[in-house]
């Protein structure tokens, strides 16, 4: 048996460094938000998180985003893996922000779905700028062309842009490529900017993220022979 976290104590944590980074950096204080990536871990441990405070929740898997809604209440809920369009209709309604727009077939979707339920759906283009490791993500280059493409979807709002480091870089590589997502950002006036994980949110908030995705920091090493 693994040992259960100190939830809340990690959360504040991770927050305070969170902020800390942020202020050092000369940003304005609470312009990062936390986004606490529950993946695998049980509805009981987010309800921790939320004593501390928490509200943002990041999920991988849409099936496991849809029962967690049902399980926990007041949660804003963040799509932050993979999306495949027969996914979809799993998450529309339940999903504050899907940090994983990756192709116009998905935005597609995303808008019908969005349509019938009467809301517009806030999205991020992922990004893959190393162009190493990561299957997702579209390539900058095409990035004008999936901009353009967007504005015909009237239930689908783009706010900015989320990318994903590789392992084992350096803090001056994720440096480098945390840089290049918040200068394409700015090229085309994206406010948001969801990047930084557990061991490199400190290098994305200097680099301009506006949102860090952790996981373990929070709920510990995840053990996807459970699953
Ligand atoms: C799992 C995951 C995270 C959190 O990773 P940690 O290293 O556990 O902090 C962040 N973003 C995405 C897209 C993820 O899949």
């Amino acid at each position: 048996m693994s040992e259960v976290p100190d939830i809340r104590k990690n959360y504040i944590d991770v927050l305070n460094s969170v902020n800390k980074i942020t202020e050092e950096c000369g940003r304005k204080p609470g312009s990062v938000r936390l986004i606490a990536v529950s993946k695998t871990k049980p509805a009981e441990y987010i309800k921790e998180a939320m004593e501390a405070g928490a509200v943002d929740f990041g999920e991988n898997k849409p099936q496991e985003l849809a029962a967690k809604y049902e399980q926990v209440s007041g949660v804003r809920w963040h799509q932050i893996g993979h999306l495949q369009k027969n996914k979809v209709r799993h998450i529309i309604g339940k999903t504050a922000l899907i940090h994983s727009l990756d192709s116009i077939e998905l935005a597609k979707e995303i808008d019908k779905r969005a349509k019938a339920v009467g809301i517009v759906q806030d999205v991020l283009i992922q990004v893959n700028i190393s162009g190493e490791e990561s299957k997702f993500g579209i390539n900058p280059e095409n990035l004008p062309e999936m901009l353009e493409s967007l504005k015909e979807f009237s239930n689908v709002n783009m706010t900015g842009l989320m990318t994903i480091s590789v392992r084992g870089y350096s803090q001056d590589e994720n440096r480098k490529l945390f840089s290049k997502l918040r200068e394409l950002g700015s090229k085309y006036g994206l406010r948001e900017l969801s990047m930084g994980m557990s061991h490199d949110y400190k290098e994305a908030i200097e680099s301009g993220a506006t949102m860090v995705r952790v996981g373990t920091s929070i709920f510990g090493e995840r053990d996807y022979s459970l699953k």
